[in-house]
């Protein structure tokens, strides 16, 4: 049944299953689904496929442990989280093989994530205990106001494949602190980190019913049913802004609080001015962090004139020495992308731009073979208006285009249905709070190519959705607000 070598302590063959209530079991009518390794397109393993059923009962589960879960002191709460980050920490290794087996990334990159994505596991574990209300005198006198926080209740999370991990850990970190119990919907792609971490989370003494885990390849059909119960109460979801806009529509009926992470265009401004190897080695990150799949990705170089070649040439330099092959071999730079429709989309919108007048500089071509490989690319001269410039890439393909005056960077880099990540590099310091206050995106990235951080607010605006996810704002999105007026004497 499987070609996966993971260690018993990280995941045994029942955790190939549901998690319903503290239970691991199989799907109703014992379904699975494929788990492909995307270096060679092999079956890896199979899962549990859940049906809708089997979600009602996660929900049904998640409710009956939210009274009692709310109702635990929030230092257990932290505790549990802070013993689960211990787990995580010690189990780095086998985690990341994992991710990076159904998942493609380098293993480099894969105990990176593991170790960004446990932060907001230690992060809300010091939250937990400052979730805290108010009280004040009426501003007539007379009453007193005080405001109580409480959990807002069962959760819906959907979490996409490119980060199997930290996607996770920000929604269930804050929801655990805040004290909500939870359904999650892993990617059908990668639904094995997730089922690890649920391990781990029992293992850390998380109360059964408290974390339901559900893979299934009928996301369409679970999330209506799930919203269309009032007992649900919020939903969460990375991944693409059009699944997103799905479930705002269906968060109507039952007026469930939602937060949507999106996708992103970002813009990557590059100015005269600027430290153009420090913008470089920016850009390597920002572009080539995960292969470029990630929303945060650099996907528009906006690159002053006068540094446009030079930028361009070190950049394409940089790119163009990466080794392409399987995230588990050594020397490895740039792993697989995560299937063949990937490919298919990176390769049109690459072939459009060349057609539009872009200059290859390196790259440009898929590489065929087994696996889903496309190589590290950079395209100089990329026609404004090409859909390189207006999609979202998610692949390793760099697009230069050229612009004169900073009022010009800015109308083009906001020039986009998206919101999410913007980076800048300058080294001037007026220019930085002027593009800091007329960029019109959730994140700013100042001479640096890496913008995710636990302890900071990460969201968008526009296309890339609302709410916030990490720092003091990411556990308001898991409490309700309670007002009581109280007379005073
Ligand atoms: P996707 O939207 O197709 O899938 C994301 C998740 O949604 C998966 O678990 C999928 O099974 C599920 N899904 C699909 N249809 C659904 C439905 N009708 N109801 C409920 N769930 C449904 O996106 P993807 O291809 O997995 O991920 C790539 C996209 O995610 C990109 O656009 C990227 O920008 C975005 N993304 C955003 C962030 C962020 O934080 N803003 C992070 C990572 C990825």
């Amino acid at each position: 049944m499987t070609g996966l070598d993971v260690p018993s302590t990280l995941l045994a063959d029942e955790h190939r299953g549901l998690l319903v209530a503290g239970r691991w079991r199989e799907a109703e009518g014992g379904e699975t689904f494929d788990v492909l390794d995307p270096a060679d397109g092999s079956v890896l393993t199979r899962v549990a496929d859940a049906s809708v059923a089997d979600a009602r009962e996660a929900l049904d589960a998640a409710v009956a442990a939210q009274a009692s879960w709310a109702a635990t002191a929030p230092r257990e709460r932290g505790e549990i989280l802070r013993s689960a980050f211990e787990l995580i920490r010690e189990r780095t290794d086998d985690l990341a093989r994992l991710m990076s087996l159904e998942m493609g990334k380098t293993v480099a990159e894969a105990t990176g994530e593991v170790g960004y994505g446990n932060e907001f596991f230690r992060w809300y574990s010091e939250e937990a205990v400052r979730i805290h209300g108010r009280w004040m005198q009426a501003p007539a006198g007379g009453s007193r106001l005080l405001t109580l926080k409480k959990p807002v209740g069962p959760c819906f999370f959907v979490t996409p494949w490119n980060f199997p991990l930290a996607m996770g850990t920000r929604k269930i970190g804050p929801a655990i602190a805040a004290g909500c119990t939870m359904v999650v919907k892993p990617a059908a792609q990668t639904p094995l980190t997730m089922l690890a971490l649920a391990r781990i989370l029992g293992e850390a003494g998380l109360p059964d019913g408290v974390l339901n885990v559900v893979p299934s390849t009928r996301a369409g059909e679970m999330s209506q049913a799930l919203q269309g119960d009032d007992r649900l109460r919020k939903v969460s979801f990375t991944g693409s802004t059009g699944v997103g806009k799905v479930l705002v529509r269906q968060s109507a009926d039952q007026l469930q609080r939602v937060s949507m992470e999106l996708g992103g265009n970002a813009p990557f401004l590059v100015f005269a001015d600027a430290d153009v190897d420090a913008a470089v080695d920016g850009a390597m990150v920002a572009k080539m962090r995960n292969m470029g799949e990630a929303c945060t990705a650099a996907n528009r170089f906006l690159v002053h004139s006068s540094v446009a070649e030079e930028f361009a040439d070190k950049l394409g330099k940089r790119m163009g020495a990466l080794t392409v092959g399987r995230g588990q071999d050594e020397g490895v730079d740039v792993g697989p992308l995560i299937d063949a429709k990937a490919v298919e989309s990176v390769t049109a919108l690459v072939a459009g731009a060349v057609e539009g007048g872009a200059k290859v500089v390196c790259g440009g071509t898929p590489l065929g073979g087994d696996g889903w490989f496309y190589p590290p690319t950079v395209l100089l001269d990329v026609p404004v208006g090409s859909d390189l410039n207006r999609q979202e890439i998610f692949g390793p393909v760099a697009p230069v285009t050229t612009f004169e005056t900073e009022d010009e960077a800015v109308e083009r880099a906001n020039d986009t249905e998206y919101g999410l990540a913007s980076y800048v590099y300058t080294r001037d310091l007026s220019r930085t709070i002027r593009l800091a206050e007329r960029l019109d995106f959730g994140m700013v990235g100042v001479n640096t190519g890496l913008i995710s951080n636990p302890a900071a607010p990460f969201g968008g605006v526009k296309a890339s959705g609302f709410g916030r996810e990490g720092g003091f704002e990411g556990i308001e999105e898991y409490l309700e607000t309670t007002y009581v007026a109280l007379p005073a004497g």
